[in-house]
Parts: C-alpha cells; sequence; structure tokens
C-alpha cells in the first residue's frame, strides 16, 4: 500500500520515536548538564528571525544563505527565516534582552534548525543541534574552555574516542586580510580550472575555496599558500595560548592549517571534531571563533567563541540508549476490583511510580500488554485479596511472588524499584 502524501513526512524530516528518540534525548540531556557544569546557561530562541539577521550574519555568499535556507515572506510581507543554526540567534538575543551588560555571558541551546540540503544518513533538513557561546570573552582562555566542554560533553557520551579534534587558526582580521589577498593571487592563476562555485567565491570569500569538496578544487588548493605563513605576532601567540591551556587540561588535537569554517564571521580559533563511522557526514562538533558577530547584527564590539553539534549524528554514534522506564502494572481480576484499580493507579502515579493500566480487558490480555510494556512487577486486585485488603505482587522477572497490605504498598513498592 502506497503512504498517502499527507501521511508522509516532509523529505528531510523525521519522526522521533522509542529507541531512537531516547538516544536523542541522552544527547540533549546530556549535553545541558555538561553545559551546566561549565557554566552555560540555557536560552531558547524563536526558530525564525528577520531574514536579516542570517543574511548579515553567515555572509551572502555562504552556502547556507545562497541555497539552504528556508525563507518565506509572512502575511504582513517580512521576510523570515527558519533557523539554519543558532548562533545568530543566540547573538541577536543577547542584544535584545541587554545581556552585554553584564559579560561574559555563556549560553547553552537545543533545538531545531533547518536547511535545505539532499537528505542523506546524517543529513537532514530539520535536524537539531546542541551548542554553546561564550559571548564577551577576548581571552584565549575562552576559546580553551569552549572546546573543553565540547571534548567533555563528548567524553560524558562515550563517542570521545571516535572523535578526532582538528584545530586551525584563521588569525585576526588583520592576518587575513593579508592572507586573503595571497590567497586570491594564488588562486587567480589557476582561475580557470576552479568550480563554478570556487570561481564565484573568489571575490567574495575566497576562504571558503579552501573548504571545497570539489576534487579539482581540492588539488588546486593543496598547493595554496598556508594561513599560518600570514599570521602576526598577536594572532601567532593568541593561538599558541589557546594550545598551551587546551595541553594544560589534557584535551589532544590534531591541527589542520587547511581547516575553515563555512561561515564569514569567524577569526583566530576553528575546530571540528569529526569521525570517520558516518560517511561522508563526519563533522559532529564544530566551532570558533567570532568577534564580529554581534557587532554585525548592530550590537556593541563584544566577542564570542562558541560550538554547535548535529544531535542526530551524536545520536547515531551513541550506543544504545537506556531502555524506557518499567512501569507498574495493575491487574484488576473482576468488576468491582476494576473501579478500585482507577484509583489505585492514581495513588501510585502521585506516589512517583509509572503505572500501565489497561482501559479493559481479561486478566490474560492485560498481562500480555504489560509484558510487552517491559513491566517490572504485576500488582493483581482479586476479590478474596480485597476482602482483605491486601494485593498479590509478582516481580515478573523471577516469578516470584508476594501478598502486600495495601496500606504498605508505596512503602514496599520503594524498596523493590
Ligand atoms: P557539513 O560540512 O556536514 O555540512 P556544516 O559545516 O554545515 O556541516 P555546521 O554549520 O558547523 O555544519 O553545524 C554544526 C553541526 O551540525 C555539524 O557539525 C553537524 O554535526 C550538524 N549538522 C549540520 N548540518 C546538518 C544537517 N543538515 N543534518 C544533520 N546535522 C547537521
Ligand atoms: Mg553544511
Amino acid at each position: 500500500m502506497s503512504t498517502a502524501p499527507t501521511a508522509r513526512p516532509v523529505r528531510g524530516t523525521h519522526d522521533l520515536f522509542g529507541e531512537e528518540l531516547r538516544r536523542h534525548r541522552v544527547v540533549a540531556e546530556t549535553g545541558r548538564k555538561i553545559a551546566e557544569r561549565w557554566g552555560y546557561q540555557d536560552i531558547v530562541t524563536p526558530i525564525f528571525e528577520h531574514t536579516e539577521v542570517f543574511a548579515r550574519s553567515l555572509g551572502d555568499v555562504s552556502d547556507i544563505v545562497t541555497k539552504e535556507m528556508y525563507t518565506f515572506t509572512d502575511r504582513g510581507g517580512e521576510s523570515i527565516t527558519l533557523r539554519p543554526e543558532n548562533t545568530a540567534g543566540v547573538c541577536r538575543a543577547v542584544i535584545s534582552l541587554g545581556l552585554w551588560q553584564q559579560l561574559p555571558v555563556k549560553l547553552f541551546y537545543y533545538g531545531p534548525m533547518f536547511r535545505y540540503e539532499r537528505p542523506q544518513k546524517g543529513r537532514l533538513r530539520q535536524f537539531h543541534q546542541i551548542g554553546i557561546e561564550c559571548i564577551g570573552a577576548p581571552e584565549p582562555l575562552a576559546d580553551a574552555e569552549v572546546i573543553a566542554a565540547g571534548a567533555h560533553t563528548l567524553e560524558a557520551l562515550g563517542v570521545l574516542e571516535a572523535t578526532v579534534l582538528e584545530l586551525n587558526t584563521l588569525g585576526d582580521l588583520d592576518s587575513r586580510a593579508r592572507y586573503r589577498d595571497a590567497l586570491v593571487g594564488y588562486l587567480r592563476a589557476h582561475e580557470t580550472r576552479l568550480s563554478a562555485d570556487s570561481r564565484l567565491r573568489l571575490e567574495r570569500n575566497p576562504l571558503r575555496i579552501l573548504d571545497s569538496k570539489d576534487e579539482g578544487d581540492r588539488a588546486i588548493v593543496a598547493g595554496a599558500p598556508l594561513l599560518h605563513d600570514f599570521l602576526n605576532e598577536p594572532s601567532r601567540t593568541f593561538y599558541a595560548r589557546v594550545k598551551e591551556a587546551l595541553d594544560r587540561l589534557a584535551v589532544c588535537y590534531v591541527e589542520n592549517p587547511r581547516l575553515v569554517r563555512g561561515l564569514d564571521y569567524y577569526t583566530h580559533t576553528a575546530f571540528e571534531f569529526t569521525t570517520t563511522r558516518l560517511g561522508a557526514q563526519g563533522a559532529v562538533l564544530a566551532g570558533g571563533r567570532y568577534d564580529g558577530l554581534v557587532k554585525t547584527l548592530g550590537g556593541p564590539d563584544v566577542p564570542g567563541v562558541g560550538w554547535a553539534a548535529g544531535v542526530e549524528r551524536l545520536a547515531l554514534l551513541l550506543g544504545e540508549a537506556p531502555p524506557p522506564v518499567r512501569p507498574v502494572a495493575i491487574v484488576p481480576i473482576g468488576e468491582p476490583a476494576e473501579a478500585e484499580a482507577w484509583v489505585l493507579a492514581r495513588d501510585l502515579r502521585r506516589a512517583g511510580f509509572a503505572v500501565e493500566l489497561a482501559f479493559e480487558g481479561k486478566p490474560g490480555k492485560r498481562m500480555k500488554r504489560a509484558d510487552r510494556l517491559g513491566a517490572q512487577l504485576a500488582l493483581f486486585m482479586g476479590e478474596e485479596e480485597r476482602a482483605r485488603g491486601v494485593l498479590k505482587l509478582r516481580l515478573l522477572d523471577s516469578g516470584r511472588e508476594e501478598e502486600v497490605a495495601r496500606a504498605a504498598l508505596v512503602a514496599r513498592l520503594r524498596e523493590l524499584l
């Protein structure tokens, strides 16, 4: 039977349920918990913003802005975009909420992002990210902290081992400008062999060509001058400090002088935790320093550094999620017990237990459902037991049974579960 179009999720979107959802939750909640330990507060920003917010912050020749944004005009005639990432939204919120008056401000987020991409394993059109932003700290220690918190998050998830941390510096604006000239000079000499995309970038965002996935581009890029040779003294010192701090915290990294982030606003530190276990979708957690961003969005000139991680990609790397809560099943036997079972169920739920009580059915059918739901124990309410104010309790893994007085039930369950 083919599914009616209305019953199919939109291409690149995905329903989360069951074991997969539990793995997803583990990632989001571990992210939040670890961020909290590092002093990052939760923030939730809207899933859509004025298109300007992204057009300005991501740069109008970035892949995201030119190809991937979900942009529409709302009924009031405003251009709105579903957020493709959350750094710009968080910076916008820092301005709107006046949070820059008490710097640094350290924020954690989790939520859905939207990009019009070609869907593949680990690449969706609606996906989720966790991320942290440290805004208002110009010190290299902030970069190191942000990276170390990322490593800690991956470690807490048990996936750090499966990743490699790649590290680079893009230098300050002055170093970048000098490098840019040299790079454009080099690339001009090979212009005719560059991909169409890269030729377009040559004028407006040449550094992005270093990140090109096109084979021909890559061959040309292999011979390009290296940014490191153009770093001025302050940029070199900054980078050295970041590495020192990482060494002190025993965060392992590999330097990759060709690592550039896809977005325009990065300065100094750029990094990416990558894995070989997810095919082409190797980047799991990526970030860097974005000193010009808040100002670009119309705020004060405050620096920032942060990262974002793909929740779906991390969930794919995760082992099996913890099983769902195992409920207590109540099995009434006979009519009067049935009515009473509902009161008991409510009392146990209020006392903090997960309780399964079917709406109807014979004891056998109720037990089948309880098994299917992984119930840990069953409480049988028969006529005879009811008369004596007791229940029969069966531990479903061992089959062991006992009788419990109704008045002592909550205490006994607390002992057993
Ligand atoms: P890629 O090179 O894989 O396209 P990116 O550089 O576009 O990644 P970022 O913008 O840095 O990704 O986003 C941070 C993280 O979000 C990525 O490392 C990845 O884990 C995740 N991510 C990005 N795009 C998607 C997507 N379409 N589906 C699922 N996860 C994604
Ligand atoms: Mg991308």
